[in-house]
């Protein structure tokens, strides 16, 4: 790995890493960009490269090699949702009484701290933050640099408190990265005191380049799909689940026929009768509500008369069926009914049943 290998939003890295290759990085930065933009992949090499022990350059630019003891241990936090959930099943596993003081942290480098929102409020806490403060003004010994990572900006009114005054006067030593889907989440005390890098959205066709490079086993028109449907995420195209996406889509398209039709829902009910409890169904269930809306917002498109931005395209002659039957009352109440849908299965009410009434509701 190298940060050659980072897809997209080039000028952005190749302002990192011309600071980096400087030793000009600066204290506190904000990477801010949609979900799968790849803010936190950037982060990582980042953290790689400031404190990688044969520091590479390639074109002048500051790089990291990925085999030394420091890139191989922080890189063992690259799977982030994996290190979460062990971080949470050790909480889970504590006794009552010391749960209450633990905070979720992750570290796989001892100057090296990832701080990820502690659920169940999914808020960064003050306790985390005092943690941060508590290592941060520690010289780092194993590698050059100190490196705090929040991985989300959604902070509790006291953390962020508390996170302003090691802002204010962070030490030398020390780089905080703070990764954020809003910037106008976080104070504008704490915007002012960091360097923002944004990450864009990617264009359709950036993406289908860079799917054509490693996904050669795709049909064009499969990484054309892939493309359209991942919302300008590089992270979401690659690592995109094709066959489970046209699988859940079959499905919605079933439901969304029988809603339109009418009369007769027995093809509706056999595919429903396949969305059973526990945490599979759940999460097939999940994709199914998902793929809905993304069905719904092509018909809106249809209605609009901007076909050009369908993203289901290869259905697209089945979806102007559908637009045809229905008008834009119609499909704004589908949105409304999918949204109860989705409360109503949060309360863990029964699966089938209220997909069955939701396209049963719809009934024209
Ligand atoms: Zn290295």
């Amino acid at each position: 790995m190298s940060f050659r290998d980072f897809h997209g939003n080039q000028e952005t890295v190749t302002r990192i890493r011309e600071m980096t290759a400087r030793s000009r990085f600066p204290h506190a930065v904000i990477i801010s960009g949609p979900e799968g933009a790849g803010k936190f992949t950037l982060a990582q090499m980042i953290a790689k490269s400031l404190n990688c022990l044969e520091q590479p350059r390639h074109d002048g630019l500051a790089d990291f090699c990925g085999h030394c003891s420091n890139c191989r241990r922080i890189a063992q936090a690259d799977d982030l949702d994996a290190r979460f959930a062990e971080a949470i099943e050790t909480r889970d596993a504590m006794r009552e009484a010391d749960k209450r003081d633990s905070r979720i942290l992750i570290q796989t480098h001892p100057e090296v701290l990832l701080v990820p929102p502690d659920p169940p409020q999914m808020l960064i806490k003050v306790g985390q933050v005092r943690q941060v403060i508590d290592s941060v003004f520690y010289k780092p010994v194993e590698a050059r640099r100190k490196i705090v990572i929040f991985t989300q900006s959604a902070f509790m009114k006291e953390a962020a408190n508390s996170l302003l005054k090691v802002l204010e006067e962070p030490p030398e030593y020390a780089t905080l990265m703070l990764l954020t889907e809003n910037p106008g989440e976080l104070l504008p005390t704490i915007r002012s005191r960091g360097v923002t890098f944004t990450l864009s959205a990617l264009p359709v066709s950036e993406l289908e380049a860079a799917l054509s490079a490693v996904r050669t086993d795709l049909k064009p028109a499969q990484r054309e799909l892939i493309a359209r449907l991942a919302n300008g995420a590089m992270g979401r195209a690659l690592s995109f689940k094709l066959e489970e996406y046209v699988s859940a889509r079959v499905h919605g398209l079933t439901v969304l026929r029988s809603a339109v039709a009418g009369g007769d829902h027995s093809e509706l009910f056999k595919v429903t009768e396949t969305y059973r409890a526990g945490a599979d169904g759940r999460e097939q269930t999940d994709r199914l509500l998902r793929t809905l809306y993304a069905l719904l917002e092509d018909l809106l498109v249809l209605k609009s008369g901007t076909p050009e931005l369908v993203r289901n395209r290869d259905i697209q002659g089945e979806l102007g069926r559908i637009a045809q039957q229905v008008d834009f009352d119609w499909i704004v109440q589908a949105a409304q009914r999918l949204n109860e849908v989705e409360r109503g299965m949060r309360r863990n009410l029964l699966r089938s049943l209220s997909l069955d009434a939701f396209a049963v509701s719809l009934e024209k």
